[in-house]
């Protein structure tokens, strides 16, 4: 295996050539027509057959016969304008803020190791460029469509790049089992008071009081209902009504985030929202209609594939390997749509450190936040190492 690291290290030109070619052209969504195409060309030109899959997906698979070992690269950006300074600034008005620039180029770094090394393979690698990860729509996609299937994925790993934390650059964090990403859900509630003149409050109700009370009681549901070993976020992030200040509005309408790792929580938060948004209308002589929308499950990281990762990568990049808990994180509050992968078999997330929070201060979705490059090829290497080993220890 120490092969494929220098073997990966050779590719580091190209691979910084491509995170910038796809750096300056971000694109948002479902469809993301340029990037698709780009990446599709390049595995094209190591001899491989990528599929594609939905409007912006690709797959591809290396080697034959099972069992079968799933990477994923996400390739979509955010609606962002980019003020990172980097002299290959994105030339539109979107930004590749969370890094899927890098997992899409070291994605591709994999395919051309593992295309190398094809006679080595215990089985097959599927390799799943997907869109779509900041709707949290991409990967539910693919795995309806079917990424999951012909060969069946028997396990299945991502890398997420995260500049920004106390530790040296190209550290590989493995979590422990168990949910690692939030879920993320949201609800909607639509309030309907009275409207009338603003001299007259005892002809009407007003929907912003009903809404003000609503936002309060809902803290007090995340403060006061959950216990201490649950945890649970209710954010409220958008509250609009009324148009001139002598008119109290008829309806006002307000929307939050809701993020938990529990799915007992999770049920509970969609029963007490409903039941306190109309208890507090019911008391203004108002009425409310609430939508609770389920967004992403948890990912689920799987105790024996990950720790299957952690020996390979171990004995590869020994003093490079830690835990999240060492970077000073917990769990990750941030969602993560591979969440649909992890439902479905047995999974891993990764994050490699890409940049020492003194030099690189800034988070990912922050218009200024710059990635360390030099990490692209560990990247390239780390996919393809997990995927042969786990491919030999499960033949
Ligand atoms: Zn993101
Ligand atoms: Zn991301």
């Amino acid at each position: 295996m120490e092969r494929i690291v220098s073997e990966a290290k050779e590719l580091q030109a190209e691979l910084v050539e491509m995170r910038r070619t796809l750096h300056r052209q971000p694109e948002i969504g479902m469809e993301l027509p340029k990037t698709m195409a780009h990446t599709k060309q390049k595995l094209e030109e190591l001899g491989l057959k990528p599929q594609i899959m939905g409007k912006s997906g690709l797959v591809v698979t290396i080697g034959q016969g099972e069992p079968c070992f799933l990477i994923r690269g996400d390739m979509d950006a955010l609606p962002i304008k980019e003020e990172s300074g980097e002299p290959f600034s994105s030339e539109n008005e979107n930004m590749h803020a969370c890094g899927h620039d890098f997992h899409t180029t070291m994605l591709y770094g994999a395919a051309k190791l593992l295309k190398e090394h094809e006679a080595e393979l215990k089985g097959t690698v599927k390799l799943m460029f997907q869109p779509g990860e900041e709707l949290l729509q991409g990967a539910k996609a693919m795995v309806t469509d079917g990424v999951l299937e012909n060969p069946k994925v028997d396990a299945a790993a991502m890398i997420h790049v995260f500049p920004g934390l106390p530790v040296k650059s190209g550290m590989v964090l493995v979590p422990e089992g168990g949910p690692f990403a939030s879920t993320s859900d949201w609800f909607e509630i639509n309030i309907q008071g009275k409207g009338g003149h603003a001299a007259t409050p005892e002809l009407t109700v007003n929907p912003l009081t009903v809404m003000s009370h609503i936002h309060l009681a809902l803290h007090a549901l995340e403060a006061r209902e959950i216990s201490m070993y649950d945890s649970a976020v209710i954010s409220t992030t958008i509250m609009k009504g009324g148009v001139v200040d002598n008119a109290i509005p008829d309806t006002a309408y307000m929307r939050g985030s809701i993020r938990t790792f529990d799915q007992e929580v999770r049920k509970f938060i969609f029963k007490r929202i409903p039941e306190i948004a109309e208890g507090v209308a019911q008391t203004f002589g108002a009425t409310v209609d609430v939508q609770m929308i389920e967004g992403c499950p948890t990912v689920e990281v799987d105790h024996d594939v990950t720790e299957a990762i952690r020996e390979s990568l171990t004995q590869v990049f020994p003093g490079d390997i830690a835990t999240p808990k060492d970077a000073g994180m917990h769990k990750l509050g941030g969602s993560e749509d591979f969440s649909y992968v992890t439902q479905e078999v047995p999974s891993s997330m990764l994050l490699l450190t890409s940049g020492h929070s003194d030099q690189y201060p800034y988070f990912v979705h922050h218009p200024k936040v710059v990635f360390d490059e030099d990490v692209l090829s560990k990247g390239a290497a780390v996919y393809t190492i997990i995927a042969m080993d786990w491919l030999a220890k499960n033949k």
